[in-house]
């Protein structure tokens, strides 16, 4: 396994699947089914290309960007560390601390072994952008996720619209190996897509209850010693669906599906419930 930010062998899949896909999609399923010159097809040539260009935009940028470092001044809140709702998060009481990092850790933060380091708010390591998605690259990973499943369902329309509608030109020319080109190309695009949606899915969950992958597992297991000992879990930064979305895509609503930083906070403190103002009676 590379370090962060190295060429892997996952990565240069990745690629050479999404430049598979790109040219078979528009050099032989648009070509053979609408024909570059004509506007239709040149037109939707225009928008795959865009789509794909996002795509690897998007991707690099998950694979490049630091996930989230614990800064080396990092000192815990004392008094947050106070605050019943860390209880789950301690061990013994104790704060949080990284032995392997030799710092505290801040809420969310978590120690990645492929890593070697703590990442802030650590969602999972994934090896197919050979880095960890954190708070820095959350978001862009997101919005990754999303132009991948936009495109994957683009091509399929037009693999099949292709392998239904387009005339034989020559039943003896070159045909067979663009229908070779076309069936491949299925066949990588349907586990991908089923993938991919099932992935997007799963984060607009996550999202929605403002919880990272590590934090639905942990949940799992703090609901049930909760339900034990014939208490409630609450997950401490479930704010509510609106206010989740804008702590996680940033505060302009128009920007969420763009992919343009957020002013998500420094990733050492997140608003929690118990920072809500309860409204209280009148009376
Ligand atoms: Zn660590
Ligand atoms: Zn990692």
């Amino acid at each position: 396994m590379g370090r962060p930010g190295y060429l892997t062998l996952p990565i240069l899949s990745v690629l050479a699947a999404i430049g598979y896909v790109y040219y078979t999609t528009v050099f032989v399923a648009v070509a053979r089914w609408l024909g570059l010159a004509t506007a239709a097809g040149a037109a939707n040539a225009a928008a795959f290309t865009a789509l794909a260009a996002a795509c690897v935009a998007t991707y690099a940028v998950a694979v490049c960007r630091d996930p989230g470092r614990v800064p080396p001044s990092f000192a815990p809140d004392v008094e947050d560390a106070e605050s019943p709702l860390h209880e789950i998060k301690r061990k013994g009481g104790d704060l949080r601390y990284c032995q392997k990092c030799g710092h505290y850790k801040p809420p969310r933060a978590h120690h990645c072994r492929a890593c070697k380091r703590c990442v802030l708010k650590m969602d999972h390591h994934c090896i197919w952008i050979n880095n960890c998605v954190g708070h820095e690259n959350y978001k862009i990973f997101f919005i990754f996720v999303l132009y991948a499943v936009t495109a994957c369902f683009y091509a399929m329309i037009l693999i099949i619209g292709s392998a239904m509608y387009s005339v034989p030109v020559d039943e003896h020319s070159s045909n067979d190996s663009s229908r070779t080109s076309i069936i491949i190309c299925g066949i990588i695009l349907c586990p991908l897509t089923l993938a991919l949606t099932v992935l997007f899915g799963w984060h607009i969950y996550l999202i929605l209850q403002n919880k990272t992958t590590i934090e639905y597992h942990e949940g799992v297991r703090a609901m049930w010693l909760a339900e034990k000992g014939g208490n409630l879990y609450h997950h401490p930064y479930h704010l509510g669906v609106y206010e989740n979305l804008i702590s996680v895509l940033g505060p302009n609503i128009f920007c969420w599906l763009c992919p343009v930083s957020t002013n998500t906070g420094n990733g050492l403190r997140f608003r929690t419930s118990h920072d809500i103002p309860l409204s209280t009676p009148s009376m």
